[in-house]
């Protein structure tokens, strides 16, 4: 499924927080971008399964969708201009292209996160958290229940040594 968007705080499309399709931007992604699109111009951002390659971004008229599209490929030798321009106006493209280059890593990380998925939560983390030196792993379960001492040192349950 194409994911068509405007790059602007309030598309859901874009946002972790809103799950969008493409919701890889986080809230400090969000507070951080540079310059937003102007939506007077009336044009959508879009990306389509099948055109990995140069991990192309589509621009279009909004309303307009599918056909020859023009494409700012964030990947390869042409990566950053506007391709097949003459299908969208030059306000249009010029916005585009500043808008992609003054957030460049977000435009990466959406295009990475639509052609390859949300990214795997992290690991469970099974390892344990504290290790004594004589007896070893301590597991986090058995470490959340021990009172610090003095010093403000967790004790090995077993020989009484300092936790690490
Ligand atoms: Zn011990």
């Amino acid at each position: 499924m194409p994911v068509y968007f405007t790059f602007s705080s309030d598309d859901g499309q874009i946002s972790q927080a809103s799950g969008g399709a493409i919701g890889a931007l986080s809230a400090s992604d969000i507070t951080s971008v540079a310059r937003w699109q102007n939506k007077t111009l009336g044009y959508e951002f879009s990306f389509h399964e099948g055109h990995d390659k140069g991990r192309p971004v589509y621009i279009t008229r909004k309303g307009v969708r599918g056909g020859d599209m023009s494409k700012i490929n964030l990947n390869g030798k042409d990566a950053g201009t506007v391709l097949n321009a003459k299908k969208i106006d030059g306000k249009i493209k010029k916005d585009a292209e500043e808008v992609v280059a003054s957030n460049w890593e977000l435009f990466e990380k959406l295009a990475e996160y639509f052609y390859e998925g949300a990214p795997a939560p992290p690991a469970q983390q099974t390892a344990p958290s504290f290790q004594c030196k004589k007896c070893g792993p301590i597991s986090a379960h058995v470490a959340s229940g021990l009172q610090p001492n003095a010093a403000g040192f967790l004790e090995c349950p077993k020989c009484g040594q300092w936790l690490k």
